[in-house]
C-alpha cells in the first residue's frame, strides 16, 4: 500500500514534467474508484495550465487556478508519465492529458479517489477529507512539543495513536512499527504516559526515517516515464516491520507480532520498553 514516503516521491517525479502544463484532455474510463468521479472534472480543468504539485497526508494534489484535483492512490494505485496516445491497460482508470504526454492513473484494486475541490469552495486545507489531518511530519511544527502536548489525554496505545493521522499525518503501519523501533519504545505503551524526553527520540525518528524512505524511494522509482515504468512499491530493509519470529538486528530477541486494533504490529520485547 503506497504511504507518505511513496506518495512524496511520485510528486517528486511527476513534478518537472507536468507543472506549467496546460490541461488538453481528461480520459475517465470508469464511473468512479472508491467514490464517483467529478462530474465537472472535464470542463473545470481542460484548457487550464497545471500550476503546481502539493501533497497533504496520503493526498497528491494537482493545483490549478480554479481549484485542485486530490488524488489517492488507495491500496494499489499509481501514477505514471507516458507518452499520449499510449493504449490503455485494463486497471488504467484515468488519464489527465498534457498534450503529448499524459497521467495514467492505474489501480488494480480500485480503493484509489480522484476529486475536485473548487477554489469558489475555500481553501484546499479545509476540504473535508483534509482539514482534520495532523501535521505533516517533515514540516516545520511537527516535533516532541507536539507529540507530548496532543497525548496527555490519549490513554490509547501509542502506535494507534500515530495511525489515527489526527495528531500527525502520514505515518502509516510500517513506519510507525520502525519509529518505535528506533527510538526503543514499546507500541502498546499508553501514549499520554510517554515522556517529553522519549518523544524527541520518537520525532526524531519519524522523521529520519521517512525521510530514508524517500531518498531510497527516489532511486527505486525513478523511472516515472514511460509505460514501462515500475509499478511496485519500494521495499526496504526493516529492523521489525513484517519480521515476525526473526531474530532482532540488534539484540538477536525474537521479533514479536500483536493485533492492535485489527493491524500488526511488531516489536522487540528487549529494545522497546
Ligand atoms: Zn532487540
Amino acid at each position: 500500500m503506497p504511504e507518505l514516503p511513496e506518495v512524496e516521491v511520485t510528486r517528486l517525479g511527476l513534478a518537472p514534467h507536468v507543472e506549467g502544463a496546460i490541461v488538453s484532455d481528461v480520459v475517465l474510463r470508469r464511473e468512479g474508484l472508491r467514490w464517483p468521479f467529478p462530474s465537472q472534472l472535464k470542463e473545470k480543468i481542460v484548457g487550464k495550465a497545471l500550476l503546481k504539485t502539493g501533497r497533504r497526508g496520503k493526498y497528491l494534489l494537482l493545483h490549478f487556478s480554479n481549484g485542485s484535483v486530490l488524488i489517492h492512490l488507495g491500496m494499489s494505485g499509481n501514477l505514471r508519465i507516458m507518452p499520449t496516445g499510449t493504449v490503455p491497460q485494463k486497471h488504467d482508470h484515468v488519464d489527465f492529458v498534457l498534450g503529448h504526454q499524459l497521467i495514467r492513473l492505474t489501480d488494480p484494486r480500485r480503493f484509489g479517489a480522484v476529486l475536485w475541490h473548487d477554489a469558489a469552495d475555500g481553501v484546499i486545507d479545509e476540504h473535508l477529507l483534509l482539514r482534520n489531518l495532523g501535521v505533516e511530519p517533515l514540516q516545520d511544527g511537527f516535533d516532541a512539543k507536539l507529540l507530548f502536548k496532543q497525548t496527555r489525554q490519549r490513554s490509547a496505545a501509542i502506535k494507534q495513536v500515530l495511525l489515527a493521522g489526527d495528531v500527525v499525518v502520514g505515518v502509516g503501519n510500517i513506519y510507525a512499527s520502525e519509529s518505535l523501533f528506533q527510538a526503543g519504545i514499546n507500541p502498546k505503551t499508553a501514549a499520554k504516559r510517554i515522556s517529553l524526553k522519549r518523544y524527541e527520540a520518537l520525532a526524531s525518528a519519524i522523521r529520519q526515517i521517512l525521510a530514508a524512505a524517500i531518498v531510497q524511494g527516489g532511486s527505486t522509482l525513478k523511472d516515472f516515464v514511460g509505460a514501462d515504468g515500475k509499478t511496485g512499491y519500494f521495499q526496504q530493509s526493516y529492523f521489525v516491520y513484517d519480521r515476525a519470529g526473526a531474530p532482532c538486528r540488534v539484540c538477536q530477541g525474537i521479533i514479536r507480532h500483536i493485533k492492535q486494533g485489527q493491524r500488526s504490529s511488531f516489536y522487540c520485547v528487549n529494545c522497546q520498553k
